[in-house]
C-alpha cells in the first residue's frame, strides 16, 4: 500500500474513531516505560505489549544494544535516549527485549571479514562481541544455531549491565523507583519469555 494511501486511512479511520485519546495526546507524554528493542522490523512494542501511543518511550537499534558508560561518548544517540527518559520523563521500567531469528546477533557471530562492506554496522554490533565469546567458552558443544539463540538471550541480560554501568540508571534502580527487565521475543511462534535473576534463564 502507497505511503499517502496509508496516511489517509490513519486519519480517516483510527484518527476519527479515537479523536478525543489523539487530541489529549497533545497535552504531553508520560511513558511508564523505555522499551529498547532492535531495530528489526517484526519487533513492534506497541503489538508485542499491547500498548497505546503515550505508553512506551522507544530506542531501537541493531541487536538492542546500550553502549557501556564508557563508552558513550562514541554512541550518544542511544545514551540520549536513556538518559531523558530516566532523568526527564522518569519512567518505572526498562525493558530490553531480545529476539529471535536476529540478523544483528547472526551477524555478530560472523568472521569480521564476512561484514567488511558494514563497517558502520560492524562497530556497532562489535559491543557484544564479549557476549559471543561467553557462549562460546561456556557452551563449546552446541550447535551454532543453538549458540546463536543463546546470544541472542544473553546479549539482551547484557545489557542490563550496561544500563546499571551509568549512575542515573543505578541509583534509582537501587531506591527501587526504576525496574530493569530482559525478554525474549520468540518470532513465529509469539512466545514472550521474561528473564529470572534467580532462575539465571527466561520464562
Ligand atoms: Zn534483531
Amino acid at each position: 500500500m502507497a505511503l499517502k494511501k496509508r496516511i489517509e486511512q490513519f486519519k480517516e479511520s483510527e484518527y476519527e474513531a479515537n479523536k478525543d485519546f489523539y487530541i489529549g495526546l497533545k497535552a504531553g507524554q508520560n511513558p511508564h516505560t523505555l522499551f529498547i528493542g532492535c531495530s528489526d522490523s517484526r519487533v513492534d512494542a506497541e503489538t508485542l505489549f499491547q500498548a497505546s501511543a503515550g505508553e512506551l518511550f522507544q530506542i531501537r537499534n541493531i541487536a538492542n544494544i546500550v553502549p557501556r558508560q564508557d563508552k558513550a561518548s562514541d554512541h550518544i544517540s542511544t545514551v540520549s535516549a536513556v538518559e531523558y527518559a530516566v532523568k526527564v520523563l522518569k519512567v518505572e521500567n526498562i525493558i530490553v527485549c531480545g529476539h529471535s531469528n536476529c540478523g544483528g546477533c547472526a551477524a555478530i557471530r560472523k568472521p569480521a571479514e564476512d561484514i567488511k562492506n558494514l563497517p558502520f554496522t560492524g562497530e556497532w554490533i562489535s559491543q557484544s562481541l564479549p557476549v559471543s565469546d561467553y557462549v562460546d567458552r561456556e557452551y563449546p558443544d552446541m550447535s551454532e544455531e543453538e549458540k546463536t539463540v543463546l546470544l541472542e538471550k544473553f546479549n539482551a541480560v547484557q545489557q542490563l549491565d550496561n544500563l546499571m554501568s551509568y549512575d542515573f540508571v543505578r541509583q534509582k534502580v537501587e531506591s527501587g523507583t526504576l525496574n530493569l527487565q530482559a525478554c525474549y521475543y520468540d518470532i513465529g511462534s509469539g512466545d514472550i519469555t521474561v528473564y529470572d535473576y534467580e532462575q539465571k534463564s527466561f520464562y
